[in-house]
């Protein structure tokens, strides 16, 4: 078995086929013995799109008479925790007054599960009963009862047999999981800190890939871009853009760059929403923040710093005292809570950022070594 390569990501063999099988073929034996020679006829559900090719294998192996429907549940609509939902996605046939089956590739939190059950109940089922491939019991923590389990597995991100990541992998007939562990580390600081003066530094020392939001928001302005049209008028008032805005141009970058062993985000998170949103888009991954290198300056000379950047680059944006003025404030009153963020996290690592570049660039690639 080799390596396999979906999107920007490397999995490595995990689960033989074979062992899968086996799995599958204890599962199924046990359903036999609960349900051969009942006078009812019990259905599966086979949950889309990951449980396809396990309810596949199950069902061949079953001896009694069975029936079969699928759904989709959408991801959750709304974001607060009181109101979320889930929506069906076509329920292929009637659960009602019929014992249920719910097939499921995989548990992790169990969410799903506890939707699904639910589900069952308001669609008038007698009963439902849970059947799952794989559980992940180190993050389960639900009150359900997984009534079957083929194979217990470590809290690892793994594609592979009906397993997706960005709907890749499905296809494969052994079990796969996440090679490389990427960096994601943060250059933080108040306008001016030198962040971009470090960052080459820092690339080159760890093989990363520099995402400067900033950087790429210019990039769409000289282009022209709706983009950029929409970021022109806030960035050249100092104020932020919207946070989806830079948050799409994030994952794209996640999604697409290749050859490298991490980021180096430069501008990003400015916000604790941005922030939360990066953590939840490495978790889908299993992927963490490394650590936020922040390179500190006192306020007297974030715009002394400015305006000799000013005279060098020429940024629209470092032309004007007041522009100047109100990135100062956007820094202290969105920007800085992000320092307590990840203070708590224990991912903050701070740098005296004044002296000279290179005593700046010794300071930051010290603390590098460490991971
Ligand atoms: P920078 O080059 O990082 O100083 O960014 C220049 C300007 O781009 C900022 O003052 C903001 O207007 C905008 N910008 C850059 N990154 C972000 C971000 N993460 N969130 C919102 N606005 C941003």
């Amino acid at each position: 078995m080799n390596k396999i390569r979906l999107h920007d990501k490397t999995f490595r063999p995990f689960i033989p086929n074979e062992q899968i099988e086996k799995a599958i073929d204890n599962v199924a034996a046990q359903l036999n013995r609960d349900y051969d020679g009942c006078s009812d006829i019990p259905v599966l559900l086979c949950v889309l799109n990951g449980s396809i090719l396990f309810t596949a294998e199950l069902m061949k192996r079953l001896t009694f008479n069975c029936e079969i429907v699928s759904m989709k549940l959408s991801s959750y609509v709304g974001t607060h925790s009181t109101g979320k939902t889930r929506e069906v996605m076509g329920l292929t046939g009637s659960v009602k007054d019929k014992r249920v089956i719910i097939v499921e590739d995989i548990v992790d939190t169990g969410q799903t599960i506890v939707d699904l059950k639910k589900i069952m109940e308001e669609k008038g089922a007698k009963e439902s009963k849970v059947c799952t491939m794989l559980l992940k019991p180190a993050v389960y923590g639900k009150n359900v009862k997984l009534d079957y389990v083929g194979m217990e597995i470590p809290n690892d991100f793994i594609v592979g047999f009906g397993l997706d990541y960005d709907e890749l992998g499905r296809n494969y007939k052994d079990i796969y999981v996440l090679d490389t562990n990427m960096n994601y580390f943060i250059l933080f600081g108040p306008p001016g800190a030198g962040k971009g003066t470090q960052a080459a530094a820092m690339v080159e020392k760890c093989n990363l890939c520099h995402i400067s939001t900033g950087d790429l928001l210019r990039g769409e302005m000289a282009k022209g871009s709706e983009l950029g049209l929409k970021a022109k008028a806030l960035i050249e008032a100092g104020e932020l853009v919207p946070d989806e805005i830079v948050e799409g141009m994030i994952e794209n970058k996640f999604k697409t760059v290749t050859g490298v062993h991490g980021f180096l985000l430069d501008g990003f998170p400015r916000t604790i929403a941005q922030a939360e949103a990066l953590d939840k888009m490495l978790d889908k991954s299993k992927e963490k923040v490394t650590a936020v290198v922040s390179l500190m300056i006192p306020d007297s000379m974030i715009k002394e710093r400015i305006k000799h950047r000013a005279s060098i680059e020429g940024r629209a944006d470092d032309a004007k005292d007041e522009t100047i003025a109100n990135r100062i404030k956007t820094y202290h009153e969105k920007t800085e809570p992000l320092v307590e963020y990840y203070k708590r996290a224990g991912k903050y690592y701070e740098i005296d950022g004044t002296g000279t570049i290179e005593e700046v660039r010794q300071r930051i690639s010290d603390l590098l070594d460490k991971f």
